[in-house]
């Protein structure tokens, strides 16, 4: 077959990293392009066409770029490789691979170098689970390779739909990613051939299968996500908060410790450093649920405020076909972006080039249905086998001032399945994790609660009645600082007293506590029944004064609790103390 030949065309105007080209041959909406500039060459894609003009822009700094600078059109959409090796891989947002870039040009990364995302040179353990003969459709497997503990599935590409007959598939051995490991035909007669590379248009979903419910929740060992704001494997959530208020360890939390196979992280920093932390940490860490390194679960994609803005735009996709990508092999995946404001953010500074008409604060009008159909790439799928694969999304959004008002917040809250909104009072008060239990909620409660139900019945109802509690509890404290303790009915402290105690020893969590960054579930629910236990409770208390102190000690030893081994005998003795404490002051 004779190779297609691809447009070329020469930059007739620059503005900023938006470019007019004048081209020759055919193009299409989203194609790259590369600019030669000397001996280097940048990337860029087409993002409008009218005639024989298109515009482009540039995922790079554009010195150099002058009138009539030539530019080669290469047919592909903006892809992702897709193979074995991608994880423990740490990628920009066009999927260079950044420790090889490093090796190449130092440290500080230079324009237009691009290298190929996986490596290619790696041999591979292949073994064949399809025969010759067989009728492969889109997305099933001819064979596997051991990926760490995973069994990669090496599928038929993606972007074949038809059945393919398999007339060729090699033995089992070692094979590197261009290896062809089996052929056949499809239903045209034509020859297919698979490999364990393949490539994907990062923009569109990249999903095989029935989209099903999702009802599995996904734990996190935060405490006031899993109990009063859970997540479900194939959920979405996003959490707000203003600069500072804690979005980046929240997130950095949930990459560590959430129950599932697989995480991406898109990291599209606010502070450099802050992605430097992140690659140096990481590898030292150890996954709670396998005991392996975090490392071997994780991919991850930077980009720092250092780097050009469309790069930003193009990680959270390069991200989504990742993660969808391990879906398909009925891994449960979680997709992390902090912040998807800096996403945004791109997308407005290109609006503006291309003078498109701005909507709210000069975000593009199509700024709600970009949001919307990137968490919409989410979902649990049911694979032939009756195997589910999920991937959950959680994006964080760092509005101006921390005003939830805002357009991005706006659009991801008419979207997702869980609100987890930080407030500025409360990480000023060191309430960590500073979720505002107040104004966040969660769609998922009930299918969370069938789960939890057989530890504690009636799970989801406990739960509102917790949140009652909060609501009652904030409201006679803001009394109680109008009118004083004493202007309150002693009950009416109580139950203020007791919101507090649920606030300081079960919503609120050390991150950088040994013990208590990361709760198990079972351990939950042993905390959460004393706290019901103290709900339920009928105290009798003669003043304010004597309820006050009850309670203070109280909290003392169960925040203490907190910071002790589950397992240790230590941990029973103060759990069965608490008990004590609490049986003698409640009336029968
Ligand atoms: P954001 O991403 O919202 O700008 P960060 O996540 O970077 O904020 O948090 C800023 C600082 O707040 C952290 O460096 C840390 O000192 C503190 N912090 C945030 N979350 C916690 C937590 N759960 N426990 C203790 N300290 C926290
Ligand atoms: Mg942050």
């Amino acid at each position: 077959m004779q190779k297609k030949k691809h447009a070329v065309g020469q930059v007739v105007q620059a503005f900023g990293n938006l470019l007019h080209v004048r081209f020759e041959g055919n193009i299409r909406q989203g194609e790259m392009a590369r600019v030669r500039v000397g001996d280097e060459s940048l990337l860029a894609e087409v993002i409008e066409i009218a005639g024989n003009e298109a515009k482009l822009q540039v995922f790079e700094d554009t010195r150099g770029i002058k009138l009539h600078t030539p530019v080669e059109f290469n047919g592909h959409l903006l892809e992702a490789e897709l193979g074995p090796g991608l994880l423990s891989s740490i990628f920009d947002g066009l999927q260079n691979p950044l420790e090889d870039v490093a090796k190449e040009t130092g440290v500080y990364l230079q324009r237009g170098v691009y290298m190929p995302p996986l490596d290619r040179a790696r041999l591979w353990g292949f073994t064949p689970t399809a025969k010759v003969g067989d009728v492969l459709s889109r997305g099933d497997s001819i064979g596997f390779v051991l990926e760490g503990r995973f069994e990669h599935k090496i599928m038929l590409p993606f972007s074949h739909f038809g059945k393919v007959k398999l007339n060729y598939l090699v033995k089992e051995g070692s094979y590197n990613l261009d290896h062809v490991l089996a052929s056949g035909e499809d239903e045209k007669g034509q020859l297919i051939e698979i490999k364990m590379l393949q490539r994907w248009p990062v923009k569109n979903a990249l999903i095989e299968g029935k989209k099903v419910r999702a009802s599995r929740m996904m734990d996190t060992g935060l405490r006031i996500l899993d109990t009063q704001f859970p997540i479900l494997k194939g959920g979405t959530f996003c959490s707000p908060g203003p600069f500072g208020a804690g979005k980046t360890v929240m997130q950095h939390h949930l990459s560590k410790y959430s129950a599932v196979d697989i995480v991406v992280i898109v990291a599209c920093g606010e502070r450099a450093g802050e992605v430097v932390e992140v690659l140096q940490t990481f590898p030292e860490l150890i996954d709670p649920h396998s005991h392996e390194s975090l490392m071997k679960r994780t991919v991850m994609i930077c980009n720092t405020s250092s780097m050009p803005v469309a790069a930003r735009e193009a990680s959270v996709y390069m991200g989504a076909a990742i993660a969808e990508y391990y879906r398909q092999m009925g891994l449960d995946v979680l997709l992390l972006a902090d912040s998807t404001s800096r996403w945004a953010q791109a997308m407005r500074e290109m609006s503006g080039r291309l003078e498109e008409i701005p909507g709210e604060e000069a975000f593009p009008a199509y700024l709600s249905s970009r949001i919307s159909s990137f968490y919409e790439r989410a979902g649990v799928v049911e694979l032939k086998d009756q195997r589910m694969g999920s991937l959950t999304i959680g994006g964080s959004v760092s509005p101006a001032g921390g005003n939830f008002e805002e357009p991005v917040t706006q659009a991801s809250l008419a979207i997702v399945g869980a609100f987890h909104g930080l407030s500025r009072a409360r990480s000023d008060a060191r309430r960590y994790p500073a979720i505002d239990p107040l104004i966040s909620w969660t769609k998922y409660l009930n299918e969370a609660g069938r789960e939890l139900n057989h530890r504690l019945p009636h799970w989801a109802d406990r739960v509102r009645q917790a949140a009652t509690f909060l609501r009652k509890g904030d409201e006679i404290g803001k009394r109680m600082e109008v009118v004083g303790e004493e202007g309150v009915a002693l009950d009416d402290m109580v139950v203020y007293l007791k919101s507090e105690l649920y606030e300081f020893c079960y919503l609120q969590q050390n991150a950088f506590d040994k013990e208590d960054a990361y709760c198990p579930l079972d351990r939950q629910v042993k905390l959460f029944t004393l706290i019901l236990k103290i709900f339920d409770g009928q105290f009798s208390f003669d003043t304010h004064d004597e309820a006050r102190s009850f309670f203070l000690n109280l909290q003392n030893d169960m925040k203490n609790m907190n910071f002790l081994p589950y397992e240790s005998h230590l941990y029973k003795e103060v759990y069965a103390e608490v008990e004590r404490k609490l049986s003698s002051r409640i009336k029968a």
